[in-house]
């Protein structure tokens, strides 16, 4: 992805944008990720309170969805792994690093061992929109679900989305949330959301991932990347799960250079 020379014009930053993972949660002790990590700055970490009355009692880097808790570790290492994509910490002499050196984490964890409802996805949006982050990153995904369609048009963020590992043609057969075109009946018609393809180090579409000239907007490396695992660890998996967090993370460091872009602006851009 040309990395080093988009670092020569931004690495990120420690202070925004916040960058939503939505997704199996993250291991905020992993040692690659915890500098990177958002925090909430109205929340005293363990002290039982809800101390920002924001509805959520210790959410200090973020919040589970599916318990309605301020905990939002991660169970397989999914979520983890995207974060690090995103934002693993660069220049530490450590693992790997994301394509923001420097990041702000928001942690939502929206499944289990996996998978996931619409309900809790509705909830991660509404809470990455309370808590201000600029984009979020969105690495699963299936049937259509009007209320979640309702909530990602509602979510000013710009969303970043898997578009699935079924090698199917989203044109024909569609894929949640990442479907996007304008005037394409039955879809979640908003510019604010990004369909992402995997492609190999090769350069070339994923044997997995879906496409679609209509639905799918750009690919991103997704085979046997690299990247954080709970436990301290580093793993290579594939999907167009890790493709997301690139395009992802790119958002991130143009947010970062350009604080005040819109949506459409950072669209162009990527
Ligand atoms: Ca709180």
């Amino acid at each position: 992805i040309a990395a080093p020379q988009a670092w020569e014009k931004s690495v990120g930053s420690s202070q925004s944008p916040a960058i939503a993972v939505i997704d199996t949660g993250t291991d905020l002790t992993q040692p690659d990720l915890i500098d990177n990590l958002w925090t909430n700055p109205g929340e005293i970490a363990g002290n039982g309170l809800d101390d920002d009355n924001n509805g959520v009692i210790d959410d200090v880097h973020g919040f589970s969805a599916v318990a309605q808790t301020g905990d939002p570790t991660d169970d397989i290492g999914h979520g983890s792994h995207c974060a690090g994509t995103i934002g693993a910490k660069g220049n530490n002499g450590l693992g790997v690093v994301g394509v923001n050196w420097q990041a702000q984490l928001m942690t939502i964890r929206t499944m289990v061992n996996g998978s996931g409802t619409a309900a809790d996805n509705i909830r991660a949006l509404a809470y990455a929109t309370k808590m201000g982050a600029r984009i979020t990153s969105n690495s699963y995904g299936g049937e259509y679900n009007e209320a979640e369609r309702d909530a990602f048009a509602n979510s000013p963020q710009l969303h970043i989305c898997a578009a699935g590992n079924e090698h199917n043609d989203n044109d024909v057969s569609p894929y949640y949330p990442a479907q996007r075109p304008v005037g394409y009946p039955g879809n979640y018609e908003y510019d604010h959301i990004i369909s992402v393809a995997a492609t190999d180090s090769r350069d070339r579409l994923a044997s997995f991932s879906n496409y679609g000239p209509r639905n799918v907007d750009l690919a991103a490396p997704g085979v046997g990347t690299l990247s954080t695992v709970p436990g301290g660890g580093f793993e290579t998996k594939s999907g167009t799960s890790m493709a997301c967090p690139h395009v992802a993370g790119v958002a991130g460091l143009i947010a970062t250079l350009y604080p005040e872009a819109s949506n459409e602006q950072m669209r162009t851009r990527l």
